[in-house]
C-alpha cells in the first residue's frame, strides 16, 4: 500500500544530522512507492530542504519561527502537529535521538497513534512491514507489525542505510506559517558538556575508555586514536564515576546506546550494563590486560595487554595507513 510518509529532519549547529537521511531510507521502505515529505522545524532551516531532497525526500515542508530556534517539546510538537494536520500522512519517521525520544511519544499521544520506537531494521514480509527493535538492553530483538492507522517509528542511528545522495534530484521546499503559542519553557542557553568533534551517538568509530584508563590524562591516547580514525571517545560508567571524564560520554544501560561500525574498548571489564549500550556494534575490539575479562566474550578481536602500550601503537599504525 503506497503511503505518504513525513520524515523529520534533525538539525544541529546548522547542519542536518545523518540520522535524518537514515530515516528517509527507512521511510522509503515504508512508503512503498508513496510520497516522502521531509519536514524541517526551526529558524533558518529552509536552506537545508534541498539536502533532504538529494537524500530521497520528494518535497519538503518547513516551519520557521524564532520561538523554534532551540528545541522544546512544546514548540516542536505544535509545529509538527500543524504539518500532520495539513499533510494528513499515513506515516511519520524520525531519529531515535534525544530529540526523537522526547518528541515522538508526545506526538503519538496527541494523534492517538501507536509508535514503534528504536527501530533497527524494516523489511517486507507476507504483505506486512516488519519492524525490528532491540529489547531487554539489546539481549533480544522483537519484530512488530502495524496492523492499522499511522505507521509511526523512530530510527536508531547507524542501523539503516541512507539512500545514495543524488544532487540531480529536485523538489519543492514550501513553508507552512503557523502561530506558535507561547512556550511554557524557554531555553536561554545551551551549555555543551561533550567534547567537540564527532557526535557519539552517530559516530562510525568509537574509542571507549574504562576505569583501566586510570585518570583524566589517561584518556589522551584514546583521544588521539579516535582523531586518527575520525571517531568519537566514549566511556564506561566506571570511568565517569571515577571522574576521569564527563557523564555525557557514558555508554551503557544508563548511558548512550551506540552501534558504530567499530568499537574499541580500552580498559573496560565488560559489565552487563556496559554491554547493553555497545554489544550491537558491528566490530568490537577489546584491549584489556586481564585475559579473563568479560569484554572478550563479545569482542570480535581481543588484545591482551596494557592499553597504554597498545593504543599508541595502533595510533601510529593507523597514521601510516592514512599517509
Ligand atoms: P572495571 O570493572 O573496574 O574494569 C576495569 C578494567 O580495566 C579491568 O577489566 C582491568 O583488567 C582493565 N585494566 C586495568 N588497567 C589496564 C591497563 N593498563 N590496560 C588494559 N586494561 C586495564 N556501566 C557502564 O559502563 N554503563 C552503564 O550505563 C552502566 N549502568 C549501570 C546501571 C546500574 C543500575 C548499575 C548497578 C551499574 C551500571 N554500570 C554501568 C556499572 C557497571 O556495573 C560496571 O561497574 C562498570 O561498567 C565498570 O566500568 P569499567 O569496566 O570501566 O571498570
Amino acid at each position: 500500500m503506497a503511503r505518504k510518509v513525513l520524515v523529520l529532519g534533525e538539525v544541529r549547529d546548522g547542519s542536518l544530522r545523518n540520522v535524518s537521511f537514515e530515516a528517509i531510507g527507512a521511510a522509503k521502505l515504508a512508503a512503498e512507492g508513496g510520497e516522502i515529505v521531509g519536514v524541517l522545524v526551526g529558524e533558518g532551516v529552509n536552506a537545508l530542504g534541498a539536502e533532504l531532497i538529494e537524500y530521497g525526500a520528494d518535497r519538503v515542508v518547513t516551519v520557521e519561527d524564532e520561538k523554534l530556534k532551540q528545541y522544546t517539546s512544546d514548540g516542536f510538537s505544535q509545529a509538527l502537529l500543524a504539518v500532520v494536520e495539513s499533510e494528513n500522512p499515513e506515516g511519520i519517521f524520525m531519529g531515535h535521538t534525544a530529540l526523537g525520544k522526547d518528541l515522538a511519544p508526545r506526538i503519538a499521544s496527541k494523534l492517538n497513534s501507536g509508535l514503534v520506537s528504536d527501530v533497527t531494521s524494516i523489511e517486507e514480509a507476507g504483505g506486512n512491514l516488519v519492524f525490528t527493535r532491540p529489547i531487554y538492553s539489546g539481549k533480544a530483538f522483537e519484530k512488530k507489525i502495524v496492523t492499522d492507522g499511522l505507521v509511526f517509528a523512530t530510527i536508531r542511528p547507524n542501523n539503516i542505510e541512507p539512500l545514495a545522495k543524488d544532487e540531480s534530484r529536485s523538489g519543492e521546499v514550501s513553508s507552512l506559517t503557523i502561530e506558535i503559542k507561547d512556550l511554557r519553557a524557554i531555553i536561554k542557553d545551551v551549555v555543551r558538556k561533550a567534547s567537540e568533534g564527532v557526535d557519539l551517538s552517530e559516530a562510525k568509530v568509537i574509542v571507549a575508555g574504562g576505569r583501566g584508563v586510570k585518570s583524566e590524562e589517561g584518556f589522551e591516547p584514546l583521544q588521539e586514536l579516535a582523531k586518527v580514525l575520525g571517531g568519537a571517545v566514549g566511556a564506561s560508567r566506571g570511568a565517569c564515576d571515577a571522574d576521569y571524564c564527563d557523564y555525557s560520554l557514558q555508554i551503557g544501560q544508563t548511558g548512550k546506546v551506540v552501534t558504530p561500525d567499530l568499537y574499541i574498548a580500552c580498559g573496560i571489564s565488560g559489565a552487563i550494563q556496559h554491554l547493553a549500550g555497545m554489544s550491537n556494534s558491528k566490530i568490537i575490539v577489546a584491549i584489556n590486560k586481564d585475559p579473563e575479562a568479560n569484554i572478550f566474550k563479545v569482542a570480535d578481536y581481543g588484545i591482551v595487554g596494557d592499553l597504554f602500550e597498545v593504543v599508541p601503537m595502533l595510533t601510529e599504525e593507523f597514521k601510516k595507513l592514512k599517509v
